[in-house]
């Protein structure tokens, strides 16, 4: 990511302090601090002030800080949060932004005590991780070359299934091949599940050994430069029923439905209900116990959320998956997951996997 984007993001944030009535605004939830500064330490907070920033992190990162930043930044003797109490103090700010849902309470209260007596901390909830919805191309490029790693390390992975294979067997030989691909780790931990444990929608890998007749839901992805990538495919051992081909074909249809129905001014909610009234002309809707989709970026899951009550508007930049799926206890899960882009015109699906259910 380029100097130039870091300075303009900081001031697009630092832009509306005024109509906030801020003096700063205090990050340290560390997927804003990159956003932010491209700081990738695990201890920091940045504050943000009308002019300019100032990045407060301990001596462990004073080398990485100085490479990777390029506002001021202090280097913090004793705790941090001495240090951003002292600034507040220095300079003289009264009223200051901070992320409430992200900010332990011991954190916020020993500020507070160490506050002059005229400053307050002021809530500025999901203030940046709004502004972190809407993708520069830099970002895309990244997210893009994630999906691209992910779906190549699918295909080598999955080339070596057998019966007889263990799911966690699978889910490290996953993870093995996205690293050696390029990506730094997964982007959340992998889930391969078989059988009827394919019904629970976000089981951990076993011991279990991939039998004839199972059903198997993989759901990976990679992080890469530190951006995310999510997909999922089914894998059968065998050659299906009548009952699995009928809903996976549901659960494709859906899919292909609820991403017909993404494009910039849409509202959440209704490329939710794409997915849904599909699955409810199988009989299915019920079944379908999550929602359709999540942004995606410097973290798996970021806003916008894509349920049945969100009303955030598309807006072309968004990167967001869509997944919808059926689980039927006793029986199994399918889920098919893309990410994917709103564009201008509608939106550009970046997983290049094929969505066929994959026979082994
Ligand atoms: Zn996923
Ligand atoms: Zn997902």
């Amino acid at each position: 990511m380029s100097d130039s984007e870091f300075d303009r993001r900081r001031h697009t944030a630092a832009s509306s302090l005024a109509e906030r009535k801020l003096d700063a605004l205090l990050v340290s939830f560390s997927p804003n601090l990159r956003y932010l500064t491209g700081f990738t330490g695990s201890n920091g907070s940045l504050l943000v002030l009308p002019d300019r920033s100032i990045l407060f992190t301990d001596p462990r990162y004073q080398i990485q800080a100085g490479q990777e930043v390029t506002c001021q930044v202090k280097i913090a003797k004793g705790p941090l949060v001495d240090a951003v109490a002292a600034a507040i103090a220095r300079l003289g700010l009264r009223r200051i932004g901070y992320e409430p849902a992200r900010m332990s309470c011991d954190f916020f209260q020993s500020l507070q005590s160490k506050l002059p007596m005229k400053a307050s901390l002021e809530p500025a909830a999901g203030w940046i991780e709004a502004l972190r919805m809407v993708k520069s191309p830099e970002e895309i490029a990244r997210i893009r070359r994630s999906v691209e790693t992910n779906s190549r390390a699918f295909e080598q992975a999955v080339a070596r299934a057998r019966p007889g294979m263990k799911e966690q067997d699978l889910a490290a030989e996953l993870e093995y091949r996205m690293r050696r691909l390029g990506a730094e780790k997964p982007s959340f931990e992998t889930i391969v599940a078989a059988g009827v444990r394919s019904a629970l929608p976000h089981a951990q890998p076993t011991a279990a050994r991939f039998a004839t007749g199972d059903l198997v839901v993989v759901d990976m992805g990679a992080l890469e430069d530190g951006y995310c990538s999510d997909m999922t495919r089914m894998l059968f051992f065998g050659s299906p029923g009548a009952k699995v081909k009928r809903a996976y074909r549901a659960v494709r249809e859906a899919q292909l439905a609820a991403i017909d129905a993404v494009r910039p001014g849409q509202a959440a909610a209704r490329i939710d209900r794409a997915a849904r009234t599909v699955l409810k002309a199988y009989g299915l809707d019920r079944a379908f116990v999550h929602s359709t989709g999540h942004g995606l970026g410097l973290e798996i899951h970021e806003p916008p959320r894509i349920g049945k009550r969100d009303k955030t508007r598309l807006e072309a930049g968004m990167a967001i998956t869509i997944e919808p799926g059926v689980y039927l206890e006793g029986f199994g899960g399918i889920r098919i997951e893309d990410t994917v882009v709103v564009t201008t015109q509608g939106c550009e699906i970046l997983t290049p996997t094929s969505k066929e259910l994959r026979l082994i």
